[in-house]
């Protein structure tokens, strides 16, 4: 480049030298006469001095041109100084927010504001900045601001559906998720959140669109998705009923049953569907068939419903049939507990609750109060039933339905968690080991010889062994 360029400049002053003994071999003389003045030079001089007054006019204009840009280039450092302290601003804001330190992280949100004039960047930490600090509104209208700015909206619109779900406002919170899922169907979070809102409003049919979305882009395991399709089944069915669409309601409770058929509420709702319709032998096999699986009080009781029998005995004998399948499971034992109570079977009773550990200290509450039920109608003795029930309210509690998201405990099934508002999350099992529990447990498996009897509460009732010979006798 540079050789380029001195070769251009030898060119330039070698034409400039030619030029110049050309103009000297011919002189000649130059008058100008102009408003009363005259200038006599040769031609050589006139030549030189318009060079000179070219080079003099391009140096100035240079000049001026470097006046010009100077101001600005000023106002760039000065500017990329205020850049960086936003971006620092910003950075330390993040930061904030992720130490959970609000205060802090609305006052850099603040200084990245003033400092940046990209919304975009500093409008996010704003938001969680004031999320952060607990201002509601000023984080509403942050998140609300993005939905303005295509790039931003659709975190403007997870920042107000979290918003939304945090107030406890779940059709809104609907209405954000209905937006996400339109702008960006793909994503994990969009689809839970979709399906969770649907359920919790009841929209049955379009969460059951929206799951299958989640199957088909692998969102959803398909295991999980089964049983998600039979519990909204159910509702379905649950619904057409109300709305006295028998059939609807019955063609849903058989597409649920070939679903999930091992479901103690996706059975309990066939069964219970035909019962009403008179099938009571077809509601009979199918709470048979899934009691290996969904061993539950309220079916054994449909199933008592179904066999439509009132002589105790036989309820016994029809009891002892559906548990045949499963004749260990507690809730075996404490159906057929309950029955034998009724038939007045004392001995047939005792040894179901005894079977089921009513004698473990820590027998599940039913076993104990069942226990004190049997003491109290066989013998009539006051003091064991009171024992009884002490153990009973000793007890570390029983199957329930709990919500397996939140471990709330509700006496019912329940599609949606009343507690914590999440879908088919409700199972009916025992609650989980208290620490004590763990401990004793941790102790017994020790290879060294622990403290265990120390640490297993003691036997409350020595004296409720069982009487042997009045349970032979009857
Ligand atoms: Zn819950």
């Amino acid at each position: 480049m540079t050789l380029l360029r001195t070769l251009l400049w030898f060119v330039l002053l070698a034409v400039a030298m030619i030029a110049a003994v050309w103009l000297a071999q011919r002189p000649g003389l130059v008058t100008i006469q102009w408003q009363g003045w005259r200038l006599d030079t040769s031609v050589g001089v006139l030549m030189v001095a318009v060079v000179v007054l070219c080079v003099a006019a391009a140096l100035l204009y240079r000049l001026w041109r470097g006046l010009k840009g100077a101001p600005s280039s000023v106002f760039d450092i000065w500017g990329e100084a205020r850049r960086r302290k936003g971006y620092r601003a910003l950075t330390q804001g993040m930061v904030a927010v992720a130490a959970g330190d609000g205060a802090e992280a609305q006052r850099q949100a603040r200084l990245a504001e003033k400092l940046l004039e990209e919304p975009p960047l500093t409008r996010l930490l704003s938001a969680q900045a004031a999320q952060l600090a607990g201002d509601r509104d000023a984080a509403q209208r942050y998140f609300a601001a993005m939905l303005d700015d295509p790039h931003m909206s659709f975190l403007g619109l997870r920042g107000l559906l979290m918003q939304s779900l945090k107030d406890g406002d779940s059709s809104k919170a609907l209405a954000y998720a209905e937006q996400a899922f339109q702008r960006r169907p793909d994503t994990p979070w969009v689809v839970r959140s979709l399906f969770d809102m649907q359920a919790r409003a009841g929209k049955w049919r379009e969460a059951q669109e929206t799951l299958q979305v989640g199957l088909k882009r692998k969102i959803v395991e398909p295991e999980r998705g089964r049983v998600l399709s039979a519990l909204l089944l159910v509702e379905r069915s649950r619904a057409a009923e109300r709305g006295g669409a028998d059939q609807d309601a019955m063609d849903h409770a058989k597409a649920a049953i070939a679903l999930a058929p091992e479901r103690e509420p996706v059975v309990y709702r066939y069964a219970e569907l035909l019962i009403k319709r008179g099938e009571g032998r077809k509601a009979m096999k199918a709470i048979e068939r899934a009691w290996p699986a969904a061993p539950h009080p309220d079916l054994a009781q449909l199933y008592l419903a179904a066999v439509a029998d009132k002589d105790p005995l036989k309820r016994v004998q029809a009891l002892t049939k559906l548990t045949s399948n499963n004749p260990d499971d507690l809730d075996s034992r404490i159906a057929l507990a309950r029955e034998c109570l009724e038939a007045r079977l004392w001995g047939q009773a005792r040894r179901h609750l005894e079977t089921a550990g009513a004698e473990r200290p820590d027998a599940p509450t039913r076993l104990c109060r069942l226990m004190a039920d049997l003491e109290e109608q066989e013998y009539g003795d006051g003091e064991k039933v009171r024992r009884w029930l002490a153990r009973a309210a000793d007890s570390p509690g029983d199957r329930q339905w709990r919500c397996r998201s939140c471990g709330a405990v509700h006496d019912r099934w329940l599609a949606v968690c009343g507690s914590c508002g999440a879908f088919g999350t409700s199972e009916w099992r025992m609650p989980p080991p208290t620490p004590q529990a763990i401990a004793a447990a941790a102790a017994t498996s020790t290879l060294q010889p622990g403290p265990t009897q120390e640490i297993l509460p003691p036997e409350p009732a020595t004296d409720a062994k069982p009487p042997t010979a009045a349970a032979a006798s009857s």
